[in-house]
């Protein structure tokens, strides 16, 4: 029997999982996925939880179901690569495995900043993005929102409460000398121009200091806040630290080209907690879970595996709202109604698959 087991239901582990099973499994083997969540989140869509825009129910989707597939509901708290073993929920029976893909996601980075930890909401967890809602949406007329950091999910996060609450009084805290620095000149002027058109106030050159409970300090000066919302960095999932193989500088795992451990061939890393030349997306999670589920199939089928061609990414869009975004499509800037259009046509079509 080989036994594979599948850390997280993100975006790279699904595709994985979705792989496998298109491509017919063979009798002897079985495929565990351990996920927190009875459901693969839509972490992508997290910013319209967190606005109160989008109903829960739209941003998960129910697991495969197959004679041969294990689902186990639990919080993963360790991984025994040297065993080859996992713990869940701290419970003394672990988990056995021949493969093993490790698709934890990510988390929060605070840098260190005093308060962000304990006095900010996060998008990173469906269930941190739903608290966040709930803060948002009871928040009074007129409250005040900060949100820290100006990349694609701040940006998302500042445009889609201000859509739903027009009353609150929005800011957004960039570290740059403009929002969205991964992003073409023209893109970041057409967003900066949507925030000043909605009345969000864009904070440029912005170094928080600390965050209080009703407040932010940033370069000396105080701001009164109802809600402060961390959008300004990330990190790879905890679990990942406690791995005895080699990381990059942001403390992802080095894999070789088939998204294998060099040192631990059977043991496989995909989506943010790869080390990886492009920037971390579910796009590219995406990418690598397709080759990995391509690799183990062959590894399944005692095949010697064909290596995996270079990944090409087709570009990344993001939403103003629901009915304005920007983007890269093809390496050309695009902003208006096309790009968002593009992005809930990838949703719908993600969903459907
Ligand atoms: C607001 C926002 C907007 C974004 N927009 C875009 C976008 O437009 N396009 C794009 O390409 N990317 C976007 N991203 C980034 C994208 O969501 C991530 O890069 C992608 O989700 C990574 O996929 P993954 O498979 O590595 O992990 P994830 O999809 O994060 O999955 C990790 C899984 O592991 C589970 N898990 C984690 N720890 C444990 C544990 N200890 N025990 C049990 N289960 C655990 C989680 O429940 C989750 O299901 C956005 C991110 C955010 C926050």
């Amino acid at each position: 029997m080989k036994r594979i087991v599948l850390l997280g239901g993100g975006y790279g582990c699904m595709k994985i999982l979705t792989t496998l099973i298109d491509n017919q499994l063979p009798t002897d083997t079985h495929i565990t996925l351990i996920d927190r969540n009875p459901y693969h989140s839509l972490k992508t869509e997290f910013y319209a939880i967190a606005a109160g825009t989008s109903a829960d129910k739209d941003v998960r989707q129910v697991f495969p179901i197959h004679e041969q597939v294990d689902l186990v509901y639990g919080e993963i708290t360790a991984i025994y690569t040297e065993q080859n073993r996992i713990e869940i929920d701290h419970s003394e029976e672990l988990i056995p495995y021949d493969y093993l893909v490790i698709g934890l996601g990510c988390e929060d980075n605070y840098h260190g900043i005093d308060g962000a930890k304990q006095f900010t909401q996060s998008v990173q967890t469906i269930s941190k993005a739903r608290q966040a809602g709930h803060t948002i949406n009871e928040l009074k007329a007129y409250g005040k929102v900060a949100i820290v950091g100006a990349g694609l999910s701040g940006i998302e996060v500042a445009s889609e409460i201000r859509e739903s609450r027009p009353d609150l009084n929005v800011r957004l805290l960039d570290r740059g000398a403009s929002v969205l620095s991964a992003f073409d000149e023209k893109v970041q002027q057409y967003v900066e121009d949507w925030f000043h058109k909605n009345d969000v106030e864009i904070l440029h050159h912005s170094n928080v200091e600390y965050v209080e409970k009703d407040g932010v300090c940033n370069n000396g000066e105080c701001f009164i806040n109802d809600v402060t919302i961390w959008t300004a960095g990330v990190k790879p999932n905890h679990l990942i630290q406690t791995l005895p193989y080699e990381k990059d500088r942001q403390g992802k795992v080095i894999v070789n080209d088939y998204c294998q451990i060099p040192s631990q061939e059977n043991v496989f890393v995909v989506g943010d907690c790869a080390s990886s030349s492009f920037s971390p997306s579910a796009q590219l999670a995406g990418k690598q879970g397709e080759q990995i589920g391509e690799v183990l199939t062959s590894i399944v089928y005692n095949i010697e595996p064909r290596k995996p061609k270079p990944i090409k990414l087709k570009g990344s869009l993001g939403s103003l709202g629901k009915s304005d975004g920007f983007g890269n499509m093809y390496k050309q800037p695009v902003t208006g109604l096309l790009p968002r259009l593009a992005k809930s046509g990838v949703l719908w079509l993600s969903k459907r698959h």
